[in-house]
């Protein structure tokens, strides 16, 4: 089902290759939902699930649309944009090119097989806070949970910082 969408956050992810190159590469792809208007620093984090792998670089970007689209679609356009970029199926956490998640659509809730919105990894993984804290205010909150990022920050504490690289 079609809906207006305002906003849309997304995640994005790269542990191979030339890795600022794949986020900004993937940025330029997300311009065709609408306009960036907000992009978070480029951030370095260690890799997550324990498969030895190069460090992610990790950015968040907003886009304002206005268009009508189905949430599902947007999701089968991100696919086709991370095959485009070169990722290649490989296992759950692995290394990749790229990986572009849907953080937010709005104020859209949606728990499918496919696809869950608002992102469900939001209050557990600092290399998504750190970087969605930057385009959303501290005290935002998370609708699942009601907890604002600096809350979810604060509950992550003792995990490693992400580190601030450079400009997206
Ligand atoms: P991860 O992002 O967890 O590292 P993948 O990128 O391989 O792993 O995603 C696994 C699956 O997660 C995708 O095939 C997709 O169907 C599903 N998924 C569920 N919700 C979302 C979302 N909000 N954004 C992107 N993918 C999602
Ligand atoms: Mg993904």
């Amino acid at each position: 089902m079609s809906v207006n969408v305002n906003n849309i956050y997304f995640g994005l992810g790269s542990n191979l290759g030339n890795r600022l190159q794949n986020l900004r590469d993937a940025v330029r792809m997300l311009e065709s939902f609408g306009h960036v208007v907000k992009a978070s620093d480029v951030y370095a984090t260690l890799p997550w699930g324990g498969i030895p792998q190069p460090d992610y670089l990790n950015a968040c970007v907003k886009i304002e649309s206005e268009g009508r689209f189905d949430p599902h679609e947007i999701l089968r356009r991100v696919k086709d944009f991370e095959r485009e970029l070169g990722r290649v199926e490989s296992v759950r956490w692995g290394a990749r090119k790229i990986d572009i998640d849907i953080l937010l659509i709005d104020d859209v809730k949606i728990n499918s097989p496919e696809l869950t919105v608002p992102h469900m990894r939001i209050p557990e993984r600092m290399f998504v806070l750190v970087p969605l804290g930057e385009i959303l205010p501290p005290e935002w909150p998370y609708p699942v949970n009601g907890l604002t990022i600096r809350e979810m920050m604060s509950r992550l504490e003792g995990e490693a910082m992400p580190l601030r690289i450079t400009a997206l």
